[in-house]
């Protein structure tokens, strides 16, 4: 059947891209390039120092997650499904991110950071050269006090922000979409963010924090549907990669594939992340999106074209979720162009399910996650149907979970 019909009937669906042009092939095109994303990388490099001053917890300042094994949760997931996952399967620890719990420690944070260095230098206070504990000082605190940072989030882009934009000193207002948890809300108060809560969606969330951050010649708006420097700060960490399983022995070549399934909101988290993977192993990784069966927006814009210029509203899909991460109804287009020629495949996952990985996930390897990163544990079943053989590397990239409140994760692993 047509997958457009199945979508429409928030069916789980896998979707192998057409579309799909070898790396090197396309790579010159695509509109971020390789010396972007090592600028990025430098730049957080010239934070560490700062970001160790300002958050000890952040031991050497580089805001980083580990990898782990997870064979028992092969097995269970093996048994479960009743079906065979080939090779080995990993987690990406993006839930233990510091600062702010979630993959967006890394789009995030970075943008903040870059916003506060373009001022302090464009006003003659800071050059890249110095030590960057300086901006830990009240006078830059006190200048940073006269601009104000808005984002518009159904969360965790909003702790992000909202926490990295009051340590440096900015004003900063969080509109949250209606999706917003309680506690991510309550968090940021308690930090001085101010929080305007929305009866709508995402996309009316941000639409008005564009709207009223563009009436401040002193506001800067965070734009999760089209930023450049958010993309950048996700690919770094796509980049990083390859030093870590480096480091773990762990091979990745043509006949050692590396399969990644990351979960998709707007899309410049898993899209960031999914290029900073593309420019280091090219072809040999293949990247998968994952989606709620009733939020599938980034797959329905990729399938159509028509990338931001539909949403899920229009082929019935109410875009109701317990992955409040995921809960977006229209996908940045331009995060959707870059991923046309790149992205491997796209799925979508139905809520029941996300409980059911967030507690095996838990009973056998003592991880817990938030519903929205757990969507991609779908993806190792559904490609080990396509792809066979023992030399391959599954990596579910779990996108946050730490900052939840304790009496939230034992409703959730009841
Ligand atoms: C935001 C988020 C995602 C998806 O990132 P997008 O940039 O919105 O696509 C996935 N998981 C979690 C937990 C998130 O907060």
């Amino acid at each position: 059947m047509d997958i457009i019909e199945r979508l429409k009937k928030a069916e789980e669906v896998i979707w192998y891209n057409p579309n799909y042009i070898e790396f090197n092939r396309i790579n010159d095109e695509l509109p971020i390039s390789l010396d972007e994303v090592k600028e990025a990388e430098d730049r957080l490099k010239r934070f560490a120092p700062y970001i160790k001053k300002v958050f000890p917890e952040v031991v050497d300042g580089i805001i980083e997650s580990p990898i782990n094994s997870i064979d028992k949760m092969k097995d269970r997931m093996e048994k479960d499904f009743n079906k065979e996952i080939s090779g080995r399967l990993l987690v990406k620890r993006d839930d233990l991110l510091p600062i702010a719990g979630s993959i967006k420690a890394r789009g995030g944070i970075y943008e903040v950071l870059k916003h506060a260095e373009t001022l302090a230098i464009e006003n003659g206070l800071l050059r890249p050269d110095d030590d960057y504990r300086i901006l830990d000082n009240d006078d830059f605190r006190n200048f940073f006090s006269n601009y104000t940072v808005q984002v518009g989030s159904t969360g965790n882009l909003g702790l992000s922000i909202g926490i990295m934009s009051a340590k440096v000193g900015f004003k900063v207002i969080v509109h949250m979409s209606q999706d917003a948890k309680e506690w991510k809300k309550n968090l940021l108060r308690s930090k001085g963010v101010q929080v305007v809560e929305y009866t709508s969606d995402y996309s009316k969330a941000v639409e008005e924090g564009r709207r009223l951050s563009n009436e401040d010649p002193k506001s800067y708006f965070i734009d999760d549907e089209n930023s450049k420097d958010l993309f950048l700060g996700y690919a770094v960490g796509g980049m990083r990669i390859k030093g870590q399983l480096d480091k773990m022995g762990i091979k990745v070549d043509q006949d050692h594939p590396l399969f990644v399934y990351l979960p998709c909101g707007v899309g410049g988290g898993p899209g960031g992340v999914a290029y900073g993977l593309k420019l280091v192993y090219g072809d040999n990784v293949k990247c998968f999106f994952a989606e709620p069966t009733r939020s599938p927006a980034m797959l329905l814009g990729l399938v159509t074209g028509l990338h931001d210029k539909i949403s899920v509203g229009d082929i019935g899909l109410d875009n109701k979720t317990d992955a409040d991460g995921l809960a977006v109804a229209r996908p940045s287009s331009f995060v959707g162009k870059i991923m046309d020629k790149i992205l491997t495949g796209a799925f979508t996952i139905e809520d029941y399910r996300l409980y059911e990985f967030l507690k095996g996930l838990y009973q056998e390897e003592k991880i817990f996650l938030e519903p929205s990163a757990l969507a991609g544990f779908l993806g190792p079943i559904l490609t080990s149907e396509q792809y066979k053989g023992k030399n391959i590397t599954h990596m579910c990239w779990a996108t946050g979970g730490s900052l939840v409140p304790e009496e939230i994760v034992n409703s959730l692993l009841k």
